[in-house]
C-alpha cells in the first residue's frame, strides 16, 4: 500500500507592487500549492529602491488594507513587517516552515541587488523562489530590434510588441487560500505609519478608491461611459475623461492584461469604437515602454538617457520651484495643474506635460527637481513613467520630444481647457475672469487685475522664457 502524499508545505506568498487577487499568477500558484498560504508585505526602506513619497504612502496605507480585507474574506489575512526584507523573509521561512517562496517580478533594476542576496540565501535553504510577472505585459528587453538590442522608439517598440504578444487567459481570484495553524507575528497596517498625520493633508484624495475593487469599479465605469470619448478628448484637461487607472496599475491592483481585455471587451460590445480601445491600449503600452527605457537605462531618475544633456546649463532656482510647486508661476493652466496635483495626487496628463515643459524649458529648472516633486506628490508616482516622460519632455530621453519644441503654457491653455473650467476649478481666485483672459492673466491692466487677490504676475515672460531656453540649447550644442 502507497504511503499518503505527504501534505503540501507551507508558502509565503510575497505582496510587493502586486496587491491584488485576481487574475494573479502567482496568488493562482499559491492557491493552487494545496499548502498553507502566508501573504506577507515587507516594507523596507532600504531595499534600495527609492522609498514611496508621502502621496505614495497614502495609497499604499488604503490598498494595503483593501487587500487584507480581500484577504479575509478568503479564510486569510495580511502579515505585515517592516525592515530588512531578506532576514524577514528568513524569519518568516523558519517560523512557518514553507518551502517556496511567491513574488512578482517589480521590473526594478535598483533591487536587482536584494534580488540576487535573495536568491541566494533561498537557494541555501532549499527554499524555491517562483518569480511571475504580474505587473506587466512584456518582461523589459525581451522585445528587441533586428539586430537584437531594446527599442529605444517607441512607435517601432509598440508595434513589436504587439506583433509578439501571448494573450493569457484571464485567472479568477482564488475563493479560499488555505491558512496556517498557527500566524506569523504581524504590525498593524497603520503602524507602518503611511497615513497622514500632523497635519493630515489627504482630505483632497477622498476621490480616489485604492485597492482592488476600486480598480476594477474604475475600469468598468471608464469602459462604461468616457472610453468612447477617449480618442478624441483624453487631452481636454477640463472633460477628465481619461482612466484614471494609473495608481491602480502602479500598485498592481489591476492587471495589465485585465485593462486590455476590458477595453477590447467595450469595443466588441460597441461600447466605444475599436479605434478608442486601440488607444488606450497604446497609451498601456507607453507605460511598457517607460519600463523597457528604464531596464537599458536603470539610472534613469537622475542620469539623462542621452549623455550629452548632462552638461545642459541649467538654472537652479530655488524660489521660482518652490512657486512652479505651490501653483504660483503665474501661467494659469500650469497653476491649476499643481493645485490639482497638490490637492489630490493626481494631474492631467495634458497638463504634466505643460508644467514639465514650464519647469524644464521656461523656468531652467533641473528635470530632476520636477521628477522628484512629482516622486512625492502623485499617487502615481511610478520609477519608469516618472522619470522617462520627464525625460521626454526635457528633451534628454530616448525618444524625446525635441528640447527645441517648447509648449506655450497660455496657447495650452486656450486648446485644452477652452472655456478655462479646469483652471477655474483649481485657481479658484481667476473665477471672477472672462474666458477671454483666464489664459492669461498677465495681460490685463492693474485695475482689471484687482478682482484676482494675490495671483502673481509669470515668473518669466512667455517668449523671453522661450527665447532663454533656446540659448541655452545652443550653447549645449556649441560646447558638445
Ligand atoms: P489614461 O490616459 O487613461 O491611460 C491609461 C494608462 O496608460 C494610464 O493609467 C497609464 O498607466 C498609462 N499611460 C497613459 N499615458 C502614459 C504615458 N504618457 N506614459 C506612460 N504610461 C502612460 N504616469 C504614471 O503612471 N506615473 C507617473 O509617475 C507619471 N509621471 C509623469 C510625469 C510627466 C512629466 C508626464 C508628462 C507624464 C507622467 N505620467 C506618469 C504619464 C501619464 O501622465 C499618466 O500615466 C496619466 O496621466 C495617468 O492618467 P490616466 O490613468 O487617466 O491615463
Amino acid at each position: 500500500m502507497s504511503s499518503p502524499a505527504p501534505a503540501a508545505a507551507p508558502v509565503l506568498l510575497w505582496f510587493r507592487a502586486d496587491l491584488r487577487l485576481g487574475d494573479h499568477p502567482g496568488v493562482d500558484w499559491a492557491a493552487r500549492s494545496g499548502g498553507a498560504v502566508i501573504p506577507v508585505f515587507i516594507h523596507d526602506e532600504r531595499s534600495g529602491t527609492r522609498p514611496p513619497g508621502a502621496a505614495s504612502r497614502w495609497w499604499l496605507d488604503k490598498s494595503l488594507k483593501s487587500l487584507d480585507q480581500d484577504l479575509q474574506s478568503r479564510g486569510s489575512r495580511l502579515i505585515v513587517r517592516a525592515g530588512d526584507t531578506l532576514a524577514h523573509l528568513e524569519t518568516l521561512i523558519a517560523e512557518t516552515g514553507a518551502k517556496a517562496v511567491i513574488c512578482s517580478d517589480p521590473h526594478d533594476p535598483a533591487l536587482s541587488p536584494l534580488h540576487a542576496r535573495i536568491e541566494a540565501r533561498l537557494s541555501a535553504l532549499k527554499v524555491q523562489l517562483r518569480v511571475f510577472n504580474t505587473t506587466l505585459v512584456h518582461q523589459p528587453g525581451s522585445v528587441r530590434t533586428g539586430s537584437d538590442t531594446p527599442y529605444k522608439v517607441y512607435s517601432p517598440f509598440a508595434r513589436a510588441l504587439r506583433a509578439q504578444l501571448v494573450w493569457p487567459d484571464s485567472i479568477p481570484a482564488p475563493k479560499r487560500l488555505n491558512a496556517p495553524d498557527t500566524w506569523p507575528q504581524s504590525l498593524a497596517i497603520q503602524d507602518l505609519g503611511f497615513h497622514p498625520t500632523r497635519p493630515d493633508w489627504s482630505g483632497g484624495f477622498s476621490i480616489w478608491q485604492p485597492g482592488e475593487a476600486g480598480a476594477l469599479a474604475r475600469l468598468e465605469a471608464f469602459c462604461q461611459s468616457d472610453l468612447a470619448q477617449y480618442k478624441d478628448h483624453r487631452d481636454r484637461a477640463d472633460l477628465d475623461i481619461t482612466s484614471r487607472l494609473s495608481p491602480h496599475l502602479r500598485y498592481g491592483e489591476v492587471s495589465p492584461w485585465t485593462v486590455l481585455r476590458a477595453a477590447l471587451e467595450a469595443a466588441r460590445q460597441g461600447r466605444a469604437t475599436d479605434a478608442a480601445a486601440d488607444k488606450l491600449i497604446s497609451e498601456v503600452y507607453w507605460r511598457e515602454f517607460a519600463y523597457n527605457l528604464l531596464h537599458i537605462h536603470p539610472a534613469l531618475s537622475s542620469e539623462p538617457f542621452k549623455p550629452e544633456y548632462a552638461a545642459f546649463p541649467w538654472q537652479p532656482d530655488a524660489d521660482a520651484l518652490e512657486a512652479w510647486c505651490r501653483g504660483r508661476t503665474g501661467y494659469s493652466f500650469v497653476d491649476a495643474g499643481m493645485r490639482q496635483l497638490w490637492v489630490s495626487g493626481w494631474m492631467h496628463n495634458r497638463v504634466r506635460m505643460v508644467v514639465a515643459s514650464v519647469l524644464v524649458k521656461h523656468l531652467l529648472i533641473p528635470w530632476q527637481d520636477g521628477e522628484a516633486w512629482f516622486w512625492d506628490t502623485l499617487v502615481d508616482a511610478c520609477p519608469a513613467n516618472n522619470p522617462a516622460s520627464w525625460q521626454w519632455v526635457a528633451g534628454c530621453g530616448a525618444d524625446a520630444a525635441p528640447y527645441f519644441r517648447i509648449f506655450n503654457p497660455i496657447t495650452q491653455g486656450q486648446k485644452f481647457d477652452p472655456e478655462g473650467r479646469y483652471i477655474r476649478q483649481w485657481v479658484p481666485e481667476l473665477k471672477p475672469l472672462k474666458t477671454s483672459d483666464i489664459h492669461d492673466p498677465s495681460s490685463l491692466s492693474l485695475f482689471q487685475r484687482s478682482g484676482v487677490g494675490d495671483y502673481p504676475a509669470p515668473l518669466i515672460a512667455c517668449d523671453a522664457g522661450r527665447d532663454r531656453a533656446l540659448r541655452a540649447l545652443e550653447s549645449l550644442k556649441a560646447a558638445s
